[in-house]
């Protein structure tokens, strides 16, 4: 493995030396680098974007119909699905995250990649009514080049969606991957260019946030960024783009809780709040990390879920078990102190799991951990963990139960559970979040839905017919006729 970047149709070296040691986290060893890129390997992949746009969108990629673009995208969601397995071993490797978790993952890029196809020439503006004489249009314009700053948990669904949408609305991107999960992402430049983008239409830079990432959002190259990550970083991406006026949207983090009704489907519900937790172990910014549940039916719930949890196994990403181990040693940390720091504070563990014996004693292998009774106002009711934690709270009645759900600085999504028609909708219209699952929770799930937070967790919309509304500017053209 070379340690390169991806910059206008090709492996390229970086303008600096350093590299970044690529460690597997299933034992805390280092298997590779990435090249550690800096503003100069950021102006170069822009440069490449800029001239596959061309100066008034007449470059190759630029120039291109929506018939075309929707063409190629559709040719890449085909080799996504050609180098499936091979792109799923590299991202289990490099995130540690169970083998059937990356499986999913490439599956998803794939879609992402076969929607946005489908999607490139339904897009398109309208006319307007308006004075005697005139015909006035909208026109769908790309902004540009696009800049995506990826995070590590789920990077190639997270740059599918967001890359795959740009694409399609006709902007060059440049992708900033996450320095612990930079792997795949290179590997799919180089598959976009094999099925025939033009060069430049796709740049990858690696690096560290603080140096490539933050070069890219200073750039005057980029006209649009699209940051996914966590809430505190995403504050820093929001004054750069202020700082020179470029649109950004800002995917972030949550707390997303689930209301669990004492009329509710329980076997139906048990298992979905187990998995919108342990998925990704934990590493998901939509997880299920609250489950509040109505008093008469609390002590079932905790019992059922206590099970559950017990049974919960962590291992080698390759053994496929139920959670994989985290994604460095930092995440790893931060996550035992929370765990250690809510003991310490007196909330009870009603159950964990365990690790595999065959596990390295290197690795960042966090068992799951049920907390039950959690105040609150508390750390773990109110911090997003990012680990496989999950806070179970009983509430008295409808109001009490919105009112959590409601009570932290996140909105990202929430899950409702009753079979109350009534209560279904009259719940889910007052929860302050982006996405509501009704009777089922899709943790990272759903090519077409689209997705995003309101407060703390950022705005605007990915995912779905959506997203490619935010990968445009809109231009409004009033022709006098008479
Ligand atoms: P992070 O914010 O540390 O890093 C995300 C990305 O931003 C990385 O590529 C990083 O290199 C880059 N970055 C860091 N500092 C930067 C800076 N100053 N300027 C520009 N880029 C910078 O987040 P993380 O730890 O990688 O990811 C976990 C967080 O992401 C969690 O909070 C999670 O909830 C959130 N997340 C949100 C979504 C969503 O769609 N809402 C999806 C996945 C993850």
């Amino acid at each position: 493995m070379t340690a390169t970047h991806y910059i206008d149709g090709g492996r390229v070296a970086s303008q600096g030396t350093e590299t970044i040691a690529v460690i597997d986290p299933s034992d805390g060893q280092r298997f590779g680098e990435i090249a550690r890129g800096n503003a100069a390997d950021v102006d170069a992949a822009v440069r490449a974007a800029r001239k596959a746009m061309g100066e008034n969108f007449d470059g190759p990629w630029g120039a291109m119909t929506a018939l075309e673009r929707g063409r190629l995208l559709a040719k890449l969601g085909a080799a996504v699905m050609q180098h499936h397995e091979e792109l799923a071993q590299l991202e289990a490797r490099d995130t540690g995250k169970a083998l059937r978790v990356a499986r999913n993952d490439a599956t998803a890029l794939a879609r992402y990649f076969e929607y946005y196809a489908g999607a490139c020439d339904k897009l398109h503006g309208d006319t307007l009514p308006y004075e005697r004489g005139y015909t006035v249009l909208t026109v769908r314009m790309p902004h540009g080049v696009t800049g995506h700053i990826i995070p590590w948990n789920y990077p190639m669904q997270i740059a599918g969606r967001s890359v795959g949408a740009s694409l399609a609305a006709g902007n060059a991107c440049v992708v900033k991957p996450a320095e612990d999960a930079s792997l795949s992402l290179l590997r799919l430049a180089e598959i976009a260019t094999e099925v025939g983008f033009p060069a430049g239409a796709l740049n990858v830079v690696t690096g560290y946030g603080r140096e490539a990432g933050a070069a890219l959002c200073a750039h005057r190259g980029i006209d649009h960024i699209s940051f996914t990550g966590s809430t505190i970083t995403g504050r820093s991406v929001g004054l750069a783009a202020a700082e020179r006026h470029c649109p950004v949207t800002l995917e972030l983090g949550g707390k997303s809780p689930q209301l669990v009704f004492a009329d509710a489907d329980l076997d139906a519900a048990v298992p979905v709040l187990l998995n919108a937790i342990i998925q990704n172990a934990g590493q998901t910014c939509s997880a299920g990390s609250r489950v509040l549940v109505e008093q008469s039916v609390y002590e079932e719930v905790v019992k059922r879920l206590s099970e559950c949890f017990s049974a919960v196994r962590s291992g080698p990403p390759a053994d496929d078990l139920d959670m994989g181990p985290l994604i460095n040693e930092k995440q790893f940390r931060q996550v035992r102190d929370m765990v250690a720091t809510a003991e310490a504070n007196g909330v009870k563990v009603a159950a964990r799991g365990t690790v595999s014996s065959n596990a390295s004693a290197n690795g960042y292998y966090q068992e799951a951990v049920l907390f039950r009774d959690v105040p609150a106002d508390s750390e773990l009711a109110q911090r997003e963990v990012f680990g496989p934690v999950l806070a179970v709270m009983p509430f008295a009645d409808e109001a009490e139960a919105i009112r959590l759900a409601n009570g932290t600085d996140f909105g990202l999504v929430a899950g409702v559970w009753t079979r109350d028609g009534g209560r279904q909708l009259r719940v889910a219209n007052k929860l302050h979040c982006g996405q509501v699952f009704i009777n089922n929770y899709g943790a990272a799930g759903g090519v077409e839905l689209p997705f995003g937070g309101v407060k703390s967790s950022g705005f605007g919309r990915e995912k779905g017919f959506e997203a490619l509304l935010g990968f445009t500017t809109l231009k409004t053209i009033a022709i006098k006729h008479g």
